[in-house]
């Protein structure tokens, strides 16, 4: 047991740490282990691999085991059966992967890497359902630092003093047993061999239980670590090599401007924003208990209450949302690979301008204007790691002098109601939910705490929204408009779920079901013919981010190839 020394001070009559003698104490600790581990017999990197696969197997695999055995009858034997044929399965099977990568040369620093990386996966998996799909891996690799900053805390330092500092500096202090190459060769052939064995042995013997599980809840298998993490790396590097310095798939060739816009008499100015994290249910236009959207609700607005995401991540929905593929045709590589809809908005003439208060455009404004604003050092809006959404109309008037006061197409990216640390997304004048949860530990606070947080963020969208119309409202000498639309939604605890991210096939509804907000000012709705009285007519049908690149083409009066009337949400109401 560690023992510090304490001493009291007279002056201070409170108890003073003796920092020598706790550095004392830890060399002697120190010292003793080092005794111990040199006492020990050289283990063969075979046995080293099977422990630590063990090691995987008992504390990392909380979420997986307890996902894929629940709801089982534990009164019956094939219950145990397969419980206990599972953990051999992964066991055996993750043995059989580090039998292949470990050498005597290899072991040490690639179970530390192990170790720690799968340490920081399992926090995340145990404390918010995170699933390691090739979609997540890329989410948290384009990941800002000061993203991560905000899941950093003390429960986190310690888990990763448990389950990757620790088994690491053990496996430091072994003694790796060497044996001749022609020798090691036939042995270690034999232990992967054997492992396989088992692996196919203990499969055989619950086979029936685990292809349904594989068959039924596809999505588990993201949650065997650490071969999650490691295969959709992988994956997601393949993609990512064959796709680096490849031309976008031109999509954009054919486009052009409708003969609508011969008549025209003002240029246009369509802001798209493209909000974060926020969901549907918490939207107070959509009818929820908290009015989250005061501001709002005064203007004169469409709402679109029954619209759901492409994806349940910025690195999936933000790509999908602007691209010919949407969720009804989803193909990851496809959406990646292909020219955007900003890329037709620009080639007929009309300027894009990403704006971003997140973590870029994800491809979608490749070799197009992009401003990232996430980094100002404005007074109030920043706070030198981060800026309110706000940032994004600072300046506008230049956007538009840039465009020489032709047409011009502004997307705003917002940082949203990004998590964990929603206290941190609205200025203090809009804590009007309490009592809130003031960390980005979320363990800390109660639902209540977390929802009065989240919502305070929404009425701070709200409120954004509102001064981006305002200020559209403000320039007469265009014919303005504004969609909104956030990119996901979030769970903030249903079925002790967190965050977002979950695989869109199981994922649920607040992850998928997201506020969409449409204004026009009467010159835009003229000038294009839309009319706004029948979109609030047909507005409570069912829409989706998949309708977003045809409707702003239909809208806009843009002609091409890849136009779809039938996903065109406005094509009813234009005349
Ligand atoms: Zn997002």
């Amino acid at each position: 047991m560690l023992v510090l020394k304490l001493s009291q001070t007279a002056a201070n009559p409170s108890a003073v740490l003796d920092v020598s003698g706790g550095r004392h104490f830890i060399s002697v600790v120190f010292a003793a282990c080092s005794a111990f581990f040199a006492r020990l017999p050289a283990i063969g990197v075979e046995r080293l691999a099977i422990f630590a696969s063990l090691f995987f197997s008992l504390s990392c695999n909380y979420l997986f085991f307890t996902t894929a055995w629940a709801q089982r009858d534990w009164t019956h034997p094939a219950s145990w059966l397969f419980a206990a044929g599972l953990f051999v399965t992964i066991t055996a099977l993750q043995s059989a992967g580090l039998l292949i990568l470990l050498n005597r040369w290899t072991s040490k620093p690639l179970l530390t890497i192990l170790f720690m990386v799968t340490a920081a996966a399992s926090y995340y998996m145990n404390k918010y359902t995170v699933f390691f799909n090739p979609e997540m891996v890329r989410n948290i690799l384009r990941t800002d630092v000061r993203e991560a900053g905000e899941l950093f805390c003390l429960s986190f330092v310690i888990h990763m003093l448990v389950f990757g500092v620790l088994p690491s500096v053990l496996v430091w202090q072994l003694r790796l047993r060497t044996t001749p190459l022609r020798r090691a060769i036939p042995v270690r052939l034999l232990y992967i061999v054997a492992a396989l064995a088992v692996t196919a042995g203990s499969t055989m013997l619950i086979f029936q239980d685990f292809s349904s599980l594989m068959r039924n809840q596809k999505e588990v298998r993201y949650l065997i670590t650490p071969s999650n993490y490691l295969f959709s790396l992988s994956r997601v590097v393949a993609a990512d090599t064959a796709q680096a310095h490849t031309p976008k798939i031109k999509i954009s060739d054919d486009a052009k401007l409708a003969a609508g816009w011969a008549g025209r008499t003002k240029p246009m100015l369509f802001v798209l924003v493209v909000g974060e994290t926020t969901r549907a249910a918490n939207w107070g236009l959509n009818g929820y208990e908290h009015q989250t959207t005061p501001e709002l609700k005064k203007l004169d607005v469409v709402n679109f209450p029954h619209a759901t995401s492409c994806g349940t991540n910025t690195e999936v929905s933000v790509p999908c949302m602007f691209s010919i593929y949407g969720r009804h045709d989803y193909n990851e590589a496809k959406i990646r690979s292909h020219e955007s809809l900003l890329h037709i908005i620009d080639k007929v003439g009309v300027k894009t301008v990403w704006r971003d208060n997140q973590a870029g455009c994800k491809g979608v404004c490749d070799g197009l204007e992009e401003q990232n604003l996430s980094e100002s050092k404005h007074p109030t809006l920043c706070d030198g790691e981060r800026c309110l959404d706000e940032i994004m109309l600072e300046n506008m008037d230049g956007v538009i002098q840039k465009a020489k006061n032709g047409n011009l197409f502004v997307v705003l990216h917002q940082l949203g109601n990004h998590g964990p640390a929603y206290y941190r997304r609205y200025p203090a004048n809009l804590r009007s939910f309490t009592p809130t949860c003031d960390t980005s530990d979320l363990s800390k606070c109660s639902r209540e705490q977390i929802t009065n947080t989240y919502d305070n963020g929404v009425l701070y969208t709200d409120h954004f929204l509102a001064k981006t119309i305002a200020y559209l409202k403000s320039q007469t000498s265009y014919d303005t408009a504004m969609l909104y639309l956030s990119d996901h939604g979030e769970s903030l605890g249903e079925h002790g779920i967190y965050l977002h991210g979950l695989p869109y096939s199981i994922a649920p509804k607040e992850q998928t079901q997201v506020p969409m907000v449409m204004w026009m000012s009467p010159g835009f709705a003229a000038s294009f013919g839309v009319n706004k009285d029948c979109l609030q007519q047909r507005a409570a049908n069912p829409v989706s981010q998949d309708n977003l690149f045809h409707s702003i083409l239909g809208m806009l009066q843009i002609e091409s190839s890849y136009y779809d009337k039938k996903l065109d949400m406005t094509a009813g109401c234009r005349a």
